[in-house]
């Protein structure tokens, strides 16, 4: 048992929503106050699209990509003052953590990640890092296919200005140069990507809980998100019959 496990309890959460709106920080705070696993699911499809454009694949080559996706060791490990907050990510031992979130493969990740047979490989190994119970996942499909009986399902939202706006920060922070009507655009064509497409669209799950971040820092986030982690706690030791303090 975790020390999360033993002072919380177990839930597995599944945090959705659109790019930008905060999941990464949000959901990697979250699990840190919980003493969870986090899986950064997105991290996980920007890794295997620098593995095909390294390989020269096109995303025409579904399977190829799968395939390889398949025989790759993808590892995510807890982030460090090396990697500015964001989890380190590594491709047979190759970290990759900063080659991930350039343009180039942002931009990459939306096509890559339509795919179906790649979806299948990281689906099936996300589900399995998730199997122990105590753990945050955060991504487009949490809710509704990655982990449909998942304890507590959240939707993450903003407006699109206040995501492209983030997203310039990032990107300056990384020492790129971006225009901020690019950016909107670009995230617009994502967002219409990612809804769209046949394989797992991004779409909230009936039973998630929806929280707009656009008037709330991170920290005000996720203190919310420790509420409901904590009432649906509540709930489910009330459900079970075991004694709750008040
Ligand atoms: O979350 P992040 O922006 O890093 O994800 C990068 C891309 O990976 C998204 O734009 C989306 O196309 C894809 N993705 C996905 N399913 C997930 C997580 C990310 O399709 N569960």
């Amino acid at each position: 048992m975790t020390a999360g496990q033993a002072e919380f309890g177990s839930l597995q959460i599944a945090i959705d929503g659109p790019a930008g709106a905060g999941k990464s920080t949000v959901s990697r705070k979250l699990a840190e106050s919980l003493g969870y696993l986090y899986i950064d699911t997105g991290a996980m499809y920007r890794a295997a699209t620098w593995l095909a454009r390294k390989n020269h694949l096109d995303y025409s080559d579904a399977e190829g990509i799968a395939r390889l996706a398949s025989q790759t060791d993808i590892v995510l490990k807890p982030a460090d003052e090396s990697s500015e907050g964001r989890i380190r990510v590594f491709v047979d031992g190759e970290e990759v953590t900063k080659a991930i979130r350039t343009r180039e493969i942002t931009e990459w990740t939306s096509p890559v990640s339509a795919l179906g047979p790649l979806r299948a490989v990281l689906v099936k190994k996300q589900q399995q890092l998730a199997s122990n119970g105590s753990a945050v996942l955060d991504g487009r499909d949490i809710g509704t296919v990655v982990l449909p009986n998942a304890g507590l399902k959240i939707f993450l939202t903003a407006s699109p200005e206040v995501r492209a706006r983030r997203c310039l920060i990032d990107l300056e922070k990384q020492g790129e140069t971006a225009v901020f009507d690019e950016l909107l655009k670009a995230i617009n064509e994502r967002d219409h990507r990612d809804c769209t497409r046949e394989v797992s669209p991004l779409t909230k799950s009936a039973d998630a809980v929806e929280v707009s971040t656009d008037n709330l820092s991170v920290d005000e986030v996720v203190e919310r998100l420790m509420d409901l982690v904590k009432s649906r706690l509540k709930a489910n030791k009330q459900a079970s019959g075991q004694p709750v303090q008040a």
